[in-house]
C-alpha cells in the first residue's frame, strides 16, 4: 500500500486524533513510545493497523514471504516445571516420552535432503545437562553438517548450564562449538513478573530469558523471540514485553524474528479461559509489527493459528511463515491447535502465500534468498 493510500484510509477514519497522529509518525518512520502503543492496541481500528504494518513490511521486504524447508525434534516432554498454560508436559498429557541421542540422530539422518534447519526443543529434563546436549548437537553435526541446528530454549539452556555447573558464557561456547548456530525464541512467555507469577512461577525469570539472549548474541549465535499471548496478560504487560525486546536488540541487533505465540486452551490447567479472537490475533501482529521497528521478521506459526489465518495474517505485518515442518511437532496440536497433523507440502506453502498476494521466497536460517517462486 502506498502512503497516499494510507493517507486516504486515515482521513476517512472514524479514528480519533490520537490514532491520527501516531498513524502520521509511522508513516514518517519515527519510532512510537509505549503509551502510542497500548493506545493503538486500545483504539486502532484493524484495517488501519493492518495498512500501517504491511506499509513497513513492504518497506523492508517488499511484496515477499519467506519460509524454509525444517523439522523439529523434540527430545522429550518430561519436564521439571509446570506451567500452568502448558499442554506438552507430561504432567498434563498424562504419558512420557524421551527419545534415546540416537534416535534423534537416526531422526535427523532420515529427513530429506531439502531441509535446511532442524529446530531442536522439548521439555527440561531432570537428568540431562550440558554434556548431553552438547553431545547431541555433536552427533547430529557430524550426520548431516549441511543443517542449521537451532537448539534449545533459554529455559533450556538455563537449566542445563545450571546442573552442569557452567557459566551461561562457557555454556554457550561449549555448544557453539558442537554445532549450535542459533536458539529459538521459547520460554519468553510474557516477561511481567506478577503475570508470570500466576502462569509460570517455578521457571527461570523474564530477566534471565533477556540476559541468556544477550549474551548468546554477544558470541555470535543468533536467536529468535516470542510473546505468549491471549490469557491473562493486559495490553500494557504486551507492549512491556516488547519494549524489552526492542531495547535488547538496539544493544546487540541479534534477532532475527519475532513470533507471537496464541494462547490455547485445551489440556491445560488454564483451559478456562477462552481464547481470543482471530481479530486479536491480527491486531497483535499488526501492533508487534509496528513497535519492533528494529526486528527484521515477523513470523506466523501456522501450526499454531492454521493454515487460513496465516495467509491472512500476510496482509497484517507477517513476512515469514516458517515451515513445511514435516508433522514434526505436537507442541500445538496437544494445546487444540485445528491441524492435528501439521505438515504442508511445498506446494501448498507456495499456494497460500500466492493467493495472499505475496511473492512465496525459500529462505535459509539466516534471511538469504535461496529462490524465488
Ligand atoms: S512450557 Fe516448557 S518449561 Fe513449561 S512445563 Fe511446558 S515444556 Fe516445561
Amino acid at each position: 500500500m502506498q502512503i497516499e493510500e494510507i493517507e486516504i484510509l486515515i482521513t476517512k477514519s472514524v479514528a480519533d486524533a490520537g490514532i491520527k497522529a501516531i498513524s502520521e509518525k509511522i508513516i514518517a518512520g519515527q519510532r512510537i513510545n509505549q503509551q502510542e502503543g497500548i493506545y493503538l492496541f486500545e483504539y486502532g481500528e484493524l484495517a488501519l493497523l493492518g495498512s500501517l504494518a504491511n506499509f513497513i513490511k513492504e518497506k523492508k521486504h517488499g511484496k515477499m514471504a519467506f519460509f524454509i524447508h525444517n523439522f523439529h525434534i523434540e527430545p522429550t516432554n518430561i519436564c521439571i516445571y509446570n506451567c500452568r498454560f502448558c499442554s506438552y508436559s507430561h504432567h498434563q498429557s498424562g504419558t512420557s516420552w524421551e527419545f534415546e541421542q540416537k534416535e534423534m540422530v537416526e531422526k535427523a539422518v532420515a529427513a530429506p535432503a531439502e531441509m535446511k534447519e532442524l529446530h531442536i526443543t522439548g521439555g527440561v529434563h531432570p537428568k540431562h545437562g550440558l554434556d548431553y546436549y552438547a553431545g547431541l548437537l555433536k552427533m547430529i553435526r557430524e550426520a548431516r553438517p549441511e543443517l542449521h541446528l537451532k537448539a534449545y530454549s533459554a529455559i533450556e539452556l538455563d537449566f542445563m548450564f545450571e546442573k552442569s555447573g557452567v557459566t551461561l558464557e562457557e555454556g554457550l561456547k561449549i555448544l557453539k562449538e558442537n554445532g549450535l548456530d542459533s536458539i529459538p525464541g521459547g520460554g519468553a512467555e510474557i516477561f511481567d513478573e506478577e503475570v508470570r507469577k500466576q502462569i509460570c512461577d517455578d521457571k527461570a525469570f523474564g530477566n534471565r530469558w533477556l540476559e541468556i539472549h544477550e549474551t548468546a548474541h554477544k558470541l555470535g549465535i543468533g536467536s529468535n523471540a516470542t510473546m505468549l499471548y491471549g490469557h491473562i496478560e493486559n495490553y500494557s504487560h504486551r507492549i512491556d514485553h516488547l519494549e524489552l525486546l526492542r531495547q535488547l536488540q538496539d544493544r546487540t541487533g541479534g534477532f532475527n524474528t519475532f513470533i507471537p505465540l496464541k494462547f490455547k486452551n485445551k489440556n491445560n490447567e488454564m483451559s478456562y479461559l477462552p481464547e481470543v479472537s482471530s481479530i486479536e490475533d491480527m491486531k497483535n501482529y499488526a501492533v508487534s509489527r509496528i513497535y519492533l521497528d528494529n526486528f527484521p521478521h515477523l513470523k506466523a506459526y501456522w501450526p499454531m493459528i492454521g493454515q487460513q489465518m496465516s495467509q491472512l495474517a500476510l496482509s497484517f505485518g507477517v513476512d515469514d511463515l516458517d515451515g513445511t515442518i514435516n508433522n514434526s511437532t505436537q507442541i500445538y496440536s496437544l494445546a487444540g491447535a485445528d491441524d492435528k497433523n501439521p505438515a504442508i507440502s511445498l506446494d501448498g506453502l507456495i499456494k497460500l502465500i500466492r493467493d495472499a498476494g505475496c511473492t512465496p521466497a525459500e529462505r535459509d536460517s539466516w534471511y538469504n534468498v535461496l529462490k524465488e517462486f
